[in-house]
């Protein structure tokens, strides 16, 4: 079945050129105009992925990307805000809103579709099944969640693969460029810092329980998941 790209944005010829270039890699397409009907559309048809403009009319991207994370099925869809400057994309990345990745208008087309056909894969469930465990926290790989001294810890989709791919390697100290090569994949340019934001987020999703910290920040190298925890940070 063709994966589901939603697009939302006001601008019909911004629209015009998604849709054309996303139907011909293959994907289905659905549009919305603004946040409301965005929440509507994606009721009716559960996107696989969505592009979303950070300036909508009613409602702002932000607030629709919350509004998606609050729902089951949209819970973990990846999401990829589009920004008019670069200080929105700061603010999109500190407001700390959900969204995988960001994309600073204007921006080139088949760097676009290539950060979705990423994050679609990334979606789906690893060919890998079964369970890893570090300490006591449990990615179960088929049910695709994980939990910490048994209770159910909810990561986004970016969160999730970046915590399988630790779990894989623990103890081995990661680089922001090796961690972006092996969650994000070699073909994606994504800065290096949203690394450490993905990771505060990983953080904070783990010790929500004020379990001990296993992410180890090593100054100047990078992360690993070790149990001594975060001492430099
Ligand atoms: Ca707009």
């Amino acid at each position: 079945m063709k994966p589901t790209v939603m697009i939302v944005e006001d601008e019909a010829a911004l629209i015009t050129m998604l849709r054309y270039n996303l139907e011909k890699e293959g994907y289905n397409v659905t549009e919305a105009n603004d946040g409301e009907e965005a929440l509507s559309v994606a009721d009716e048809t559960p996107p696989d992925a969505v592009i979303l403009d950070w300036m909508l009319p009613r409602m702002s991207g932000i607030e629709v990307c919350r509004q998606l994370r609050r729902k089951t099925e949209t819970r973990s869809v990846p999401i990829i805000m589009l920004t008019a400057r670069t200080d929105e994309t700061d603010k999109v990345r500190g407001l700390n809103v959900g969204a995988d990745d960001y994309m600073t208008k204007p921006f080139s087309m088949p760097e676009l579709i290539a950060r979705v056909r990423a994050l679609l894969r990334r979606a789906k469930p690893s060919q890998a099944k079964g369970q890893i465990s570090f300490g006591d926290i449990q990615l179960d790989l088929d049910a695709h969640k994980v939990s910490r001294g048994g209770k159910y810890v909810h990561l986004g989709p970016t969160e999730f693969r970046l915590l399988q791919y630790l779990m894989e390697r623990p103890g081995r100290v990661f680089s922001r460029e090796e961690l972006l090569n092996g969650v994000w994949g070699p073909d994606i340019y994504v800065e290096p810092r949203t690394v450490d934001v993905h990771i505060r987020r990983l953080r904070k999703a783990l010790n929500a329980e004020k379990g001990a910290d296993v992410i180890r920040t090593v100054r100047a190298a990078g992360y690993a998941l070790d149990s001594s925890g975060d001492q430099a940070a």
